[in-house]
């Protein structure tokens, strides 16, 4: 299936390493005009090396007022990919509310944020649009020491519906990929143990995590017109994980 965003504009949080990362390039191959969001110069500086035709933004996604001045110059956006979050593991009974409030505002308000500031362009313009907030497989399913980040993925799926029932109507679709395991500086944390690991892959049907490249195909059908029907869902990319 060949997908084509010549002539869209499209921004990609946590643009500087793993699934956010590969999302921009990707985006830039199929000729979109990316704006990549992060919050370490380093990585910016490095994907701008790797494809000179992407803008870098970096900003603190969790800090809500930098947020607002860094993205106001954005210009149109036609495609947003809120793919930014943070994983912080620890036992139930040790959660603090430090842990709970910087997940919480990174992973679910910075994306309501983002969402907010690009969809009322979006409506402004009459244009539409395609949003796509990177989930997990962790928003359905509990799994051990990770109760703050279950619990963030649950709510940014409710978000995701709620953005796909009220911005509807102005032809803005909202929906998000939730990916089993995938073997980035993010999944590393929590799934390098093999002894861990093993347990996780015995319970995904297709036996393997997921590449980066199958959540960034799936983000790229979503943002496409050949999902042109599709709102409100929140699409597993988890090898079955969740079917059994
Ligand atoms: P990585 O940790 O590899 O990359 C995350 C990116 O987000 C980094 O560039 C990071 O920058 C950036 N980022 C983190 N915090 C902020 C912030 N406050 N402001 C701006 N940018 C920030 O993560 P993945 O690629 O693995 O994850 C991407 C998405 O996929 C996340 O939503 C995650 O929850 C989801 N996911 C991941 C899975 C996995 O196993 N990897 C499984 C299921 C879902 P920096 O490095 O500078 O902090």
């Amino acid at each position: 299936m060949d997908i084509s965003f010549a002539g869209k504009r499209a921004l990609v949080t946590g643009a500087g390493k793993g699934i956010g990362r590969d999302t921009a390039l990707a985006l830039a191959r199929c000729g979109a005009k990316v704006t990549a969001v992060t919050r370490t110069q380093a990585d910016l500086n490095s994907l701008v090396q790797e494809c000179a035709s992407i803008t870098p933004v970096c900003v603190d996604l969790a800090d809500w007022g930098a947020t607002e001045a860094a993205l106001q110059d954005v210009g149109p956006i036609d495609l947003l990919v809120n793919n930014a979050a943070c994983a912080s593991l620890q036992p139930f009974l040790e959660v603090t509310p430090d842990q709970f409030d910087q997940s919480f505002n990174l992973n679910v308000k910075a994306v309501l944020h983002v969402s907010q500031i690009v969809a009322r362009g979006m409506k402004a313009r009459g244009s539409g649009g395609s949003i796509v907030n990177v989930s997990s497989q962790a928003s359905q399913c509990a799994l051990r020491d990770h109760t703050v980040y279950c619990a963030s993925k649950g709510a940014l799926d409710m978000l995701t519906k709620v953005m796909a029932l009220e911005l509807g109507p102005d032809q803005i679709r909202v929906n998000s990929v939730n990916p089993t395991v995938v073997m980035t500086d993010m999944g590393r944390l929590g799934w390098s143990d093999p002894e861990k690991a093993k347990t996780m892959l015995s319970r995904i049907p297709l036996g393997r995590f997921a590449e980066v490249e199958d959540v960034v195909n799936t983000i790229l059908f979503l943002l496409s017109d050949k999902s042109n029907m599709t709102n409100g869902v929140t699409l597993l990319v988890d090898g079955g994980f969740l079917a059994c």
